[in-house]
């Protein structure tokens, strides 16, 4: 039988009742947790939990480009680097950034380019890093939900914030949120992450085959969860924006 990581594939990931194998209803997140100026030197941060998926995200800048060559004339640049701690995985990660990480920190800084302001800030640069403590399944996704809010956080301005989640097939049935078991062994896995306000789509990929139909489906289930985590984001600003007094806003 398929392993990964010395896990065996549960016997089945949905029971008779149509409950996944935390409980979970197929359209159900898991318990979110959301925390935003959670450090003390960086400019912007932000905790967030998905279940067992556990993010820190903290921002540095607005700060002069440097090396001072690689300034543009016109806007700032984002630099983002996702990095999972050793620890956050069964098998302890190498040290080091892998081609994963490489991959997933280009495609989180040009999914945080299309809602930040850098035109705002020419010669400058915007320092994201997201650190995985540990994961669980949907790290990238909640590496960029946690980075847009240590942007907000930083004061960065933004045309909106990033929510993100994903779905998939996971023994014929759609399911939302997956955990790391149901993304092992589903059928398919896709990262959706949007800019709610203006309803649009700013990272999607897709590991697996769904049909069109199915296609559809999952992105009206992503859709359903986005918007869940976004009410929950803009709460979490609110709140710390309203506790500040004026001066310090
Ligand atoms: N994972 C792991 N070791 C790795 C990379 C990933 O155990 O080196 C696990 C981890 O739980 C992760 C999951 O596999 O959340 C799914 O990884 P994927 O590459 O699909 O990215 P993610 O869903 O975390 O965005």
């Amino acid at each position: 039988m398929l392993e990964f990581s010395g896990i065996p594939r549960p016997e089945r990931l949905i029971d008779e009742n149509g409950r996944r194998i935390d409980g979970r209803r197929p359209d159900e997140l898991r318990p979110i947790k959301m925390e935003v100026g959670v450090l003390d030197k960086s400019d912007g941060s932000a905790y967030i939990e998905f279940g067992g998926t556990k993010v820190i995200a903290a921002v540095f800048g607005p700060r002069e480009a440097h090396p001072r060559h690689l300034a543009l004339p016109d806007r700032a640049i984002l630099n983002c680097r996702y990095h999972m701690t050793s620890f956050s995985v069964e098998e302890r990660k190498p040290l080091g950034m892998t081609r994963r990480e490489i991959e997933l920190s280009k495609v989180i800084r040009e999914a945080l380019e299309t809602v930040t302001f850098l035109e705002e800030f020419p010669r400058a640069a915007i320092d994201v890093y997201v650190e995985v403590i540990q994961a669980d399944g949907g790290t990238r996704t909640a590496g960029l939900t946690a980075a847009s809010l240590a942007l907000a956080d930083a004061g960065i301005p933004m045309a909106d914030l990033i929510a993100a989640t994903a779905v998939g097939k996971v023994d014929g049935h759609l399911v939302l949120d997956l955990c790391d078991l149901e993304d092992k062994y589903g059928e398919a896995d896709m990262p959706v992450a949007m800019a709610p306000r203006f309803n649009s789509i700013v990272m999607l990929q897709l590991n697996g085959r769904m049909a069109i139909d199915e296609f559809r489906r999952a992105l009206a289930l992503a859709q359903k969860g986005i918007n869940e985590i976004y009410k929950l984001q803009r709460e979490v600003l609110k709140r710390k924006f309203s506790e500040l007094s004026p001066e310090e806003v």
